[in-house]
């Protein structure tokens, strides 16, 4: 028993350390919350949190592009294109099974109290409209400046503009028009009373295409796939580039072996620093932990159930073992909030505990990780859902479809960055009328339901990756491409 327990411990004891640093950053958390430190000494307690932030996000740049690059040059047109079908298919249809979870959660518990019979016509004006969040998105895919998309994106920027009412001078913009009169009532005076027309100032939003500071995931992802399919089509004349970038993938990788040591000791501060910053959990309202619990409900739901089910009825193969593959991902995915920060952790579960195509691994995870994001589709439609409850607002059937697709779009557009899902939000609300400014309604919670929906993110890119390698099996059995084809097995 004891060689038995040994030899587990050798094979998964990286595994084991991030649990147990969960746990250690959780409980040394809650306990230093007690010592009341200063905002420096917070900080400065951070810092191997810092650290490890620091190292992943160092990571994704080559690794998106050397993975999409060398995945995709060495597939030929008909696989690539096979493979790329199914896959975005896959991760649209996915994604709107988890807003429909959602959706359902969110009208069961009913965390924002009982709806009213009003209208959403009543709500404030929104600060950025759809179609700007679409355009962004749009606008996102196709960087004018490949430098500057590794560490900036395209966020229309809204600026409001108060404009004096529309009066015929200068000077009567600056008066007040008031009117005087007396009430009466059975002959004796009530009251005076003096009424006021001065038109109130007219507030105007202004959006202008600006940018905001983040790495455009999306525009790289773009601009690496399209230059993986030509370098695949190039042949030989291709051949040095694709060998470049499969060498750079390799390198990446194995930085990430070395790497993966310092991360157990880097999530003990990234939870604990998290934990001391966060506001009084005590403060949190009733109906805010209801609306907390129903997008938990929904996570577990759609991660623990209907995506692990889809995966048996198309694979055949236990997806519990599967999971237990990338255990290590979805810590580091729960410790970061970022599925694009998990990425190169992601990708070794995958290769080498999974045993899933390098292939299939370099096309599935990195644009998986900028598209399909079901947790995050998840929360948006259950928090837009409840806003609208808080609000008293009644949606109709059209109203929930709207947010269904929104939230479908919106997801796609969130980067895989902490709380990217929060900005997006604004597509979906503005979608049916609801006040923009109930977003700080859902910020108290968010940081905390965001490593949840980040673990859901991951975990869904990770069973595609194994799907798409049993739906495509064949394809990858007759085209072995430029490496040693590993078995299938989870
Ligand atoms: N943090 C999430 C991710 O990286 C995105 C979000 O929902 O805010 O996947």
């Amino acid at each position: 028993i004891l060689a038995r327990g040994r030899d587990v411990c050798k094979r998964n004891g990286l595994l084991i350390l991030s649990v147990l640093s969960v746990t250690v950053g959780c409980l040394l958390g809650f306990f230093l919350r007690t010592q009341r430190l200063s905002p420096q000494e917070i900080s400065y307690f951070q810092f191997p949190g810092e650290l490890l932030m620091r190292m992943l996000k160092m990571l994704i740049l080559p690794l998106v592009v050397s993975s999409l690059m060398s995945g995709l040059a060495s597939l030929d047109a008909k696989t690539s294109s096979r493979l790329g079908i199914l896959t975005v298919a896959y991760y649209l249809w996915t994604t709107f099974m988890a807003v429909i979870v959602g959706i359902i959660m969110v009208s069961i518990i009913h965390p924002g109290g009982a709806a009213q019979k009003e209208t959403t016509e009543q709500s404030g004006k929104p600060i950025m409209s759809s179609a700007d969040a679409l355009l962004d998105l749009i606008r996102n895919m196709f960087p004018a400046n490949l430098v500057e998309a590794t560490f900036k994106q395209y966020r229309t920027k809204t600026t409001a503009v108060v404009k004096s009412p529309k009066v015929a001078s200068e000077e009567a913009s600056s008066r007040r028009i008031l009117i005087y009169g007396v009430q009466e009532e059975n002959g004796s005076l009530v009251q005076n009373f003096a009424l006021d027309l001065t038109p109130p100032p007219e507030v105007i939003y202004k959006s202008e295409p600006g940018t905001s500071d983040g790495m455009n995931v999306l525009g790289i992802v773009m601009f690496s796939a399209t230059m993986g399919i030509m370098l695949g089509r190039m042949g030989d004349s291709g051949a040095p580039l694709v060998s470049f970038c499969q060498c750079l993938n390799e390198s990446v990788m194995k930085i990430v072996a070395v790497a993966v040591w310092y991360f157990p000791f880097g999530i003990v501060f990234l939870i604990a620093g998290k934990i001391l910053e966060m506001d009084d959990p005590t403060a949190v309202g009733k109906k805010l932990g209801f609306y907390a619990v129903t997008v938990v409900c929904g996570l577990v739901v759609h991660g623990l159930f209907i995506l692990p089910l889809l995966y048996f009825f198309i694979t055949k193969k236990n997806p519990i073992v599967f999971i237990r593959g990338i255990l290590q991902a979805l810590l580091i995915a729960l410790a970061t909030s970022s599925s694009s920060a998990t990425l190169p952790i992601t990708f070794k579960c995958l290769l080498e505990n999974n045993h899933i195509d390098r292939r299939i691994a370099r096309f599935v995870l990195p644009v998986g990780a900028t598209i399909n994001m079901d947790g995050t589709a998840l929360y948006e439609a259950v928090a837009a859902i409840f806003i609208a409850q808080v609000n008293n607002y009644e949606l109709d059937f059209g109203q929930i479809i709207t947010i269904s697709i929104t939230a479908t779009a919106a997801s796609i557009g969130a980067a895989g960055i902490p709380q990217a899902g929060l900005v997006t939000m604004v597509i979906v609300l503005t979608s049916v009328g609801l006040p923009t400014d109930d977003i700080t309604l859902i910020i108290a919670v968010d940081w905390a339901l965001d490593r949840f929906r980040t673990m859901i993110n991951v975990l869904g890119d990770a069973l595609a990756a194994g799907i798409m390698a049993h739906i495509c099996r064949k394809d990858f059995a007759q085209d072995t491409g430029n490496q040693k084809l590993p078995p299938c097995e989870t």
